[in-house]
């Protein structure tokens, strides 16, 4: 079978390739295992010396790995850079980290000696999106072989060259042979590698019912998951709030990555007193938005990464509209080459209504008017979902206990927009997933805190 990636401005193909079969797989897979073993006992140092050799790697070569998302799945060359130096920056930080975060922890007891030691688990499958191609598989890499283990990649379909760049590069860093390797597979052979006696746990990033199919199969086999899923990120705008600022920074989140972001902002939901002045800034800055060829240095959005996810996009939209939403901006299909879809705005968005209930994924913003900071926290809960959440106030320590207290989410924010950083826990909770990545918390995710007791 073959797997092929489709330039989504120009709608051509970019390449095509010879899929694994279910042997080749489980060859790669022992090959891996194998690895395990002396990868295991390699020390923290050796380790850190091909992560950086990684660092410096990526940062080499930055613009000709923006380029191949660009063409593969349509970010912006700018967006792309600066995912690379990202991974960058993940690399080095788990460098220079892990061997403190897993150093031996010890309690007193009444024993000789009594501590905890942080073991490696073996071989972790990853499945992992399209939408930060890079971006989503270091931030699972650079811990995960920090801490002794070795990794399985199964990337999104839409993504192979990006897969393979990335197998490539971890080899080109001088990473032993098979401490980390691509599965070129369709997401039905998963079932089989989570089920593979020599795969010890699996982290996905991916869409609710993906994640719903795979934590189902890893329970199963008693595997550990760790699940970051999607969202429907609410920002709360309060009365108080710098309207003109905090509309530059609610648009700056729509529309990164072309909309197309777990904790993109999705749901802005705006008190009364400031509804019609926030509308109408919020309205010029997506209006802003330059789409066109992702490759162009001016544009500033990209098309979405596949037709058919523009396409239930728009229908989502239409839904939406059939049940009383209001468009204020966009909602049409341009006719243009490529799948693109405009900054859109729907406004009257309420429950029942795709804007209001699902994750739209794309440069799709709901704006929800209530009457005050209490029931604007109430709407931004009213969700399946547990991402990211927002809040806008000069007021920031009502801001803070906001963002602290009540909102029932994984990252919370006041007067920024939430984002990923290697420093700092990132999950989410409800149907958003569970287990943590990056941070302290990320590199123990994949260890055994063993306990070790001496009389
Ligand atoms: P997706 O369709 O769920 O695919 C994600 C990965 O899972 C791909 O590798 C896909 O393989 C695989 N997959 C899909 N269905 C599967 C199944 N039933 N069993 C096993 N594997 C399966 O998601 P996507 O469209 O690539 O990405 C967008 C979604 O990811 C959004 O919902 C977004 O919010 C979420 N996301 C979450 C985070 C986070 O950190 N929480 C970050 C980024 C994205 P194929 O491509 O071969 O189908």
């Amino acid at each position: 079978m073959m797997i092929k990636s489709i330039n989504p401005f120009s709608g051509k193909k970019v390449n095509s390739y010879e899929t694994h079969t279910i042997q080749g797989t489980n060859r790669i897979i022992s090959s891996v295992d194998k690895a395990f073993h002396s990868w295991r006992s390699t020390g923290f140092q050796q380790r850190a010396v091909f992560m950086l050799n990684l660092a410096s790697l990526l940062r080499s070569k930055k613009e000709e790995l923006a380029k191949l998302m660009a063409i593969e799945m349509g970010k912006v060359m700018r967006e792309g850079v600066a995912e690379i130096e990202k991974c960058a920056w993940v690399c080095e930080y788990y460098a220079q980290n892990s061997e403190t975060m897993l150093e031996n922890e010890t309690v007193e007891t009444q024993y000789s000696a009594s501590f905890v030691s942080y073991q490696p688990l073996g071989t972790i499958l990853a499945v992992m999106p399209w939408n930060f191609p890079f971006w989503q598989v270091f931030r699972f890499l650079a811990p995960t072989l920090m801490a002794g283990n070795t990794a399985v990649l199964k990337h999104a379909s839409n993504v192979p060259g990006c897969a393979l760049a990335i197998e490539e590069l971890v080899r080109e860093a001088g990473f032993p042979e098979n401490v980390f390797r691509t599965l070129l597979v369709g997401s039905s052979l998963v079932e089989g590698i989570i089920r593979n006696p020599a795969v010890k746990a699996v982290s996905l990033t991916g869409s609710t019912p993906a994640g719903r199919s795979v934590a189902a199969i890893a329970g199963s086999e008693l595997k550990k998951c760790v699940l970051e899923l999607g969202g429907s990120d609410p920002y709360l705008i309060l009365k108080d709030a710098a309207l003109e600022q905090s509309a530059i920074v609610c648009a700056t989140s729509r529309l990164l990555n072309a909309g197309q972001s777990c904790i993109a902002a999705k749901r802005f939901i705006v008190v009364d007193e400031v509804y019609t002045h926030f509308l109408e800034h919020f309205t010029d800055k997506m209006n802003e938005a330059r789409f066109g060829d992702p490759c162009d240095p001016d544009i500033t959005m990209g098309p979405l990464a596949r037709t058919d996810l523009r396409d239930e996009l728009h229908q989502q939209v239409i839904d939406s509209v059939k049940k009383g939403a209001e468009i204020v901006l966009g909602g049409e299909i341009p006719n243009l080459k490529g799948s693109f879809y405009p900054p859109t705005i729907l406004e009257n968005v309420k429950p029942g209504m795709p804007a209001y209930d699902d994750e739209l994924f794309g440069p799709m913003a709901s704006v929800i008017r209530v009457k005050d900071e209490s029931e604007a926290v109430k709407v931004a809960n009213d969700t399946p979902f547990g991402l990211g959440a927002a809040v806008f106030t000069k007021n920031t320590i009502a801001g803070s206990r906001i963002a602290e207290l009540q909102l029932d989410a994984g990252c919370c924010f006041v007067n920024d927009f939430v984002k990923s950083d290697p420093r700092l826990p990132f999950g989410g909770i409800k149907q958003s997933g569970f287990g943590r990545e990056l941070s302290l918390h990320g590199i123990r995710e994949f260890v055994n805190a063993k306990t070790v007791v001496v009389k």
